[in-house]
């Protein structure tokens, strides 16, 4: 990967130019830039995923007319809050929004959390869009990395290596929270992500009209169609896994008996998920039972299968708890359906370790590095 400047000139040479820009050419008249509040800011947030401004208008408008509170999308049934969603695709934010809502009323008395934990543990709200919420709404200090910021970052440093990667990513972050102002929170957000909508667009960029073309790596070296890179194209395709090793105080790996069928069948492994969100829900149904609980990220890691690479991303919950041992059925009916499996179980770590289980080998590498 190649190297980028991270230095303190960087502010001057990019936050900056990019504030000035937004004060005459950023968008200041969208709905949800109007009585701003969390609640606003976060529907809006979570509509504007994977969906265009003049789209997520109407629907918008349509939305705050009939839940103009946090209350009142709670109290709605789940089929009216999706009839308002109708239209717009990706059901599941309809549905988080509402789950999220009623976990706002009955966790928070109906008021939108003030902290960025608090915020991210909410059903559908990953860590790009937290910050947004409370950078925008309440003048919080967070770094954004959408997909309009990535594709800023990626041309303006000339980042090499497709940002669904987990380690670009990783550097994104770094740079995204390095151009971040120590003021104008708000306004700073809203620039970077209009600065993606409106010129540093996937197709046909308007460089001639960037604040920061001067310094723009790609624009320099004339290579602004190669960024951000595509996704590495091989024979064998790659899958993404998060796999959740939930501990509890007794020394305890909570494991599940993969079907007779399949990638390691019928060996004892962890639950999976499509993303690190999934996973994110599922223990949010699972975390209120505890006093006290921690959820971490551990490093990524690639398994190679014949057909296919799978990237895993380990997630490592440890619970203050015995966390209900041997209580698995109350949770099938909630779970996602890789996990809606007939056998579950805790086993001690070190019978685990001892190889006297049959543990698939990337399983047994992440609780042997427990
Ligand atoms: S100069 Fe062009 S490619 Fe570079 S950040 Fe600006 S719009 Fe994007």
């Amino acid at each position: 990967m190649n190297q980028v400047d991270t230095s303190p000139t960087l502010k001057s040479q990019f936050t900056q130019p990019l504030l000035d820009w937004f004060k005459d050419h950023g968008r200041h008249d969208l709905p949800w830039q109007k009585d701003i509040n969390p609640y606003r800011v976060w529907v809006s947030e979570i509509m504007l995923q994977q969906t265009q401004v003049v789209t997520v208008i109407p629907y918008f408008e349509r939305f705050m007319q009939r839940f103009p509170e946090v209350s009142d999308l709670a109290a709605a049934s789940q089929d009216e809050v999706l009839s308002h969603w109708a239209g717009l695709g990706y059901y599941a934010r309809g549905r988080n929004l509402h789950k999220a809502a009623q976990l706002i009323v009955e966790q928070h008395n109906g008021v939108f959390p003030k902290s960025f934990d608090e915020v991210l543990n909410l059903p559908g709200i990953g860590r790009s869009t937290a910050g947004a919420i409370l950078s925008i709404s309440l003048q919080q200090r967070f770094p954004i990395l959408d997909g309009n910021v990535k594709r800023v970052l990626s041309r303006y440093f000339a980042i090499e290596g497709w940002p669904g990667e987990k380690r670009v990513e990783n550097q994104m972050w770094g740079l995204a929270d390095n151009l971040t102002p120590e003021t104008d929170f708000a306004d700073y957000t809203q620039a970077i992500m209009d600065l993606g909508a409106t010129l540093c667009k996937r197709s046909k960029p308007n460089c001639n009209l960037c604040p920061v073309k001067t310094d723009c790596r790609a624009l320099k070296t004339d290579q602004v169609a190669s960024f951000p890179n595509s996704k590495p194209k091989k024979n064998k395709p790659v899958k993404q896994k998060w796999l959740l090793l939930q501990k509890n105080s007794a020394e305890q790996v909570f494991l599940y008996k993969r079907p007779q069928k399949g990638i390691w069948a019928g060996l004892w492994s962890l639950p999976e998920f499509d993303s690190y969100d999934r996973a994110v829900d599922f223990l949010n149904g699972e975390i209120h039972r505890h006093d006290a609980h921690s959820l971490s990220e551990g490093e990524p890691f690639r398994h190679s299968f014949s057909h296919y690479h799978l990237d895993i991303f380990p997630l490592i919950f440890q619970a203050s708890t015995d966390y209900e041992i041997g209580q698995p059925s109350n949770r099938v009916q909630e779970t996602p359906a890789e996990y809606s499996v007939a056998h579950h179980q805790w086993f001690d770590i070190n019978r685990l370790k001892s190889g006297e289980i049959g543990v698939p080998v990337p399983i047994r590498k992440m609780i042997s590095s427990l």
